[in-house]
């Protein structure tokens, strides 16, 4: 037993820490704005119909069972989800460029993409912004990819710092992995233009880099697909002839399939002429397989029946297209009813970014001191760094955040 005394206790996960004590605050206006999940406007979980019409559906089924699927996971759902990532006529995809397998959601991928850099792409550093998703490290970490930072946020603006992005995409060595947030950046809800965009793929091209695309809020974030997949599928056209693209799907956040755990890795083969593509993706997705078996044996089938099923079925792809408008206009409503109420008040400060960022996120400015007053003053839980999830926001406790932010602003 004294093999394991030395064992030390470490703090609880920032986040998970909060929820727990949200859940143990006994005050009913308690608020929280901590974990990123949509809730509608009632404050509760929201199933999407879609998601509800396809569970129908696959119950119904007599042949319903719940047997194993293959190691890569549903082919159903893979290659359905490449086909909204890269576009129906996607060149990539016809030229079956593109490897792609199931993950246990948007970290699972992000875990297959940091084993296969350990694996065959070692030494190469990979260049996260600052800030980001806080996991985005530990993942990477876990299996011994170094990592470094990209500058992203400005304080004193509270816009992109492009040059010094663009510095740091350019200086940093050959052939370096670079992590971009697909769209509404984590925790920032801050995203390059698509002017912007341009200018980083060009800097990732002068330097060889591979892009890794980390997708968790693909149509969550304006409620449109193809306008949220905008910097994956110029990334794929300008990066083509130079060097492979990852991309991490996750399900969590557009099917609100969050505990399901459904997601796809995908990654997209350079158009080379001395590469044979069928032979290198069959070799990339064999090493896929074998890291999948001896990790997870296989994905879990449920979400991915799900996700495939809307994904399939044109009547269900409809309705989920909905879906989404119904929880980006949401949120999009929630953003300008709180800017309008913290301006009504004359609360000291400027709002306007809040209805300038987009997805799940807020980085509202507030400071730890302020944030944390908001939670033991006001039962108002948000993260340290200023981050609230705008999701949390309904008609029946905005005008109790508004307050409370403005009483700890003053
Ligand atoms: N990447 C980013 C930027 C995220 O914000 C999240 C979730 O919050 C994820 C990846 C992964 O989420 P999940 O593993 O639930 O798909």
């Amino acid at each position: 037993l004294t093999l394991l005394n030395n064992i030390q206790q470490l703090p609880p996960d920032a986040l998970f820490g909060i929820k727990q004590r949200y859940t143990q605050d006994s005050r009913a206006n308690k608020v929280d704005l901590g974990i990123g999940a949509y809730r509608d406007d009632k404050g509760k979980p929201w199933v999407l119909p879609s998601v509800r019409s396809a569970e129908k559906l696959i119950h119904e089924d007599p042949n319903y069972n719940h047997e194993y699927l293959g190691i890569n996971g549903s082919p159903e759902l893979s290659s359905a989800a490449a086909k909204i990532v890269f576009g129906e006529d996607s060149k990539a995809l016809q030229q079956g460029r593109i490897a792609s397998v199931q993950s246990l959601s948007g970290t699972g991928a992000l875990h297959i993409a940091a084993k296969f850099i350990s694996s065959f792409l070692p030494g190469r550093s990979l260049y996260i912004s600052e800030p980001t998703w806080a996991n985005h490290n530990a993942i990477f970490k876990s299996q011994g990819v170094q990592t470094a930072t990209y500058p992203y946020w400005q304080a004193s603006t509270k816009t992109l710092d492009m040059e010094g992005f663009l510095k740091t995409i350019k200086d940093a060595p050959t052939g370096s992995v670079i992590l971009l947030h697909a769209c509404a950046h984590n925790p920032t809800g801050l995203d390059p233009t698509q002017d912007q965009w341009s200018d980083i793929i060009d800097a990732v091209a002068s330097k060889d880099h591979i892009v890794l695309f980390d997708s968790a809020y693909q149509g969550f974030a304006s409620g449109d697909l193809d306008r949220d997949a905008y910097a994956i599928r110029l990334g794929v056209e300008k990066l083509a002839r130079v060097s492979p693209i990852f991309v991490c799907q996750s399900f969590a956040k557009n099917v609100g399939m969050y505990g399901e755990r459904a997601g796809c890795f995908h990654l997209v083969l350079p158009e080379q002429e001395n590469i044979d593509t069928a032979k290198v993706k069959g070799a990339i997705t064999s090493q896929l397989s074998s890291l999948i078996r001896s990790e997870v044996s296989n994905p879990p089938a449920y979400g991915a029946k799900i996700v495939a099923k809307i994904l399939n079925s044109p009547e269900l792809t409809k309705q989920w297209h909905q879906d989404m408008i119904t929880m980006s206009s949401r949120i999009t409503e929630m953003r300008h009813e709180l800017r309008d109420r913290l301006v009504a008040q004359g609360t000291p400060g400027t709002w306007d970014h809040i209805v300038e960022q987009c997805g799940m996120f807020s980085y509202t400015g507030l400071s730890p001191e302020m944030v944390k007053r908001l939670e033991t003053q006001h039962a108002v839980y948000l993260v340290s760094s200023g981050r609230a999830s705008i999701a949390g926001l309904n008609h029946g406790n905005i005008e109790h955040v508004a307050k409370a932010i403005d009483e700890v602003v003053r």
